[in-house]
C-alpha cells in the first residue's frame, strides 16, 4: 500500500480513507482523531472524537460537555481499532496531554506527531520517539535560524527583572493552554514561591493541570482591589497575550510587559507587540531538535506540516530522506 492510500490531505485536514476518520481537522467531520487541545488542532462540533483523556477534558473545559456527540479515550499505547485501522496515541512533549497518533495497516506504519518538543517539561508527559515508515513534522521553527534556549535561564530574566524593578507590576503574556501554565511551573522551579495572579482567562485551565497533579503554587485572581492598589506592585501576573494591548493591562502600576513565546526569538515581532522584556520560552521543536527527532526515529520518509515547510523538505532531500511538504491549512498554532 501506498503511504497516500492510508492518510492524504484533505481541505478538511489528514484523512484515513480505509478508516474514515479524519486527524486534528478543521471542518467539523464524522470522526475526528485530535493531538491536542489548541484551538487550531482542537474544534467543537465533530460526531465523534477520539483523543486521550486530557485533550478530551480540555476540550470540555474550553468548548462545553457538549463539543462533540460521542467521546472515546486513548491510554498511552493502547492499540485501538478503527473499521480495521489500528491506531496508538504516545506522548507528544507539546501540552498536557498532547498526543502523537500512529496510524497502522497491513504493516505500514505512520505518525502524525501533531506539534510536538523535545525540551524538558514537567507540564506534560514527554516525548516519545515511535519507529514508524513515515513520520509526519510539524516545522513551526523549521529553520536553521531558530535555537531556543534553555526556558530557566530565560525565566530567570523576569526574577531579575523584578529585582531590578521592585515596584513595577510585570505582566507576563502567555498563551491559556498549556505556556501559562508551563512559565508558573518555571517560575517556581527558579525558587519564586510568592503568590502569582492570574488573569481570569487562565483560571479553568490552571485549576485542570493542577488537578492533574501538576503543581504550580498559590495562584490568585488579578483583580484589582480599590482599597490597595499597591499589592500589585512587584508582582507577577500572567494572562493571555490579548489581554495586555487592552485597558485591563494599564490599571496595573508602570507595569511591565512581558511575552513567553518561541516567535520573541524574532526582535521585531517583540518590538511590534510592545514587549519590554520577551522570553524565549517555546512549546516546539527548534531547528536542531527537528533534525535530531527525525535522525533518531530514521522513517522511510518524511511529510512536513505547519510552518516553513520548505526548509525541513530540502534538509531531508540533502540526507537522502524522501520528504514533502503537505500544505494544510488553518493551523496557525495559537500556543507557540
Ligand atoms: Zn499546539
Amino acid at each position: 500500500m501506498k503511504p497516500e492510500a492510508l492518510l492524504h490531505p484533505t481541505p478538511a485536514g489528514l484523512f484515513c480513507p480505509l478508516g474514515k476518520f479524519h486527524v486534528d481537522p478543521v471542518r467539523p467531520v464524522e470522526r475526528a482523531l485530535i493531538t491536542h487541545g489548541h484551538s487550531d488542532h482542537a474544534r467543537a462540533g465533530h460526531g465523534k472524537v477520539l483523543a486521550t483523556r486530557q485533550t478530551l477534558d480540555i476540550m470540555a473545559l474550553r468548548y462545553g460537555e457538549d463539543f462533540t456527540r460521542s467521546e472515546q479515550a486513548a491510554e498511552w499505547g493502547e492499540v485501538i481499532d478503527v473499521d480495521g485501522v489500528s491506531v496508538h496515541f504516545h506522548p507528544a512533549g507539546h501540552v498536557l496531554g498532547s498526543a502523537q497518533i500512529a496510524i497502522e495497516r497491513d504493516g505500514l506504519r505512520i505518525v502524525v506527531s501533531g506539534d510536538y518538543k523535545r525540551g524538558v517539561d514537567p507540564t506534560c508527559a514527554p516525548f516519545q520517539p515511535v519507529p514508524c515508515d513515515v513520520f509526519i513534522t510539524e516545522a513551526t521553527f523549521g529553520l536553521p535560524v531558530f535555537h531556543h534556549p534553555d526556558p530557566k535561564a530565560e525565566t530567570r530574566k523576569l526574577l531579575a527583572s523584578i529585582r531590578q524593578f521592585p515596584e513595577r507590576t510585570h505582566l507576563v503574556g502567555a498563551y491559556s493552554l498549556g505556556k501559562a501554565q508551563r512559565v508558573i511551573r518555571l517560575i517556581r522551579d527558579c525558587g519564586y514561591d510568592k503568590t502569582i495572579f492570574i488573569h481570569g482567562a487562565l483560571a479553568k485551565l490552571c485549576d485542570y493541570y493542577v488537578s492533574q497533579g501538576i503543581e504550580l503554587g498559590e495562584l490568585r485572581p488579578a483583580t484589582i482591589e480599590k482599597k490597595d492598589p499597591s499589592a500589585f506592585h512587584g508582582a507577577i501576573v500572567v494572562g493571555p497575550p490579548s489581554a495586555f494591548q487592552d485597558r485591563w493591562a494599564r490599571r496595573f502600576n508602570e507595569p511591565l510587559i512581558s511575552f513567553a513565546s518561541g516567535w520573541m526569538m524574532v526582535r521585531q515581532r517583540a518590538k511590534q507587540g510592545g514587549v519590554e522584556l520577551p522570553l524565549v520560552i517555546s512549546d516546539h521543536c527548534d531547528w536542531p531538535e527537528l533534525l535530531e527527532t527525525i535522525r533518531e526515529i530514521s522513517p522511510q520518509e518524511v511529510w512536513v506540516t505547519h510552518g516553513r515547510e520548505e526548509a525541513l523538505v530540502r534538509w531531508c532531500e540533502l540526507q537522502g530522506l524522501p520528504a514533502k511538504p503537505l500544505h494544510l491549512v488553518g493551523y496557525e498554532d495559537e500556543g507557540d
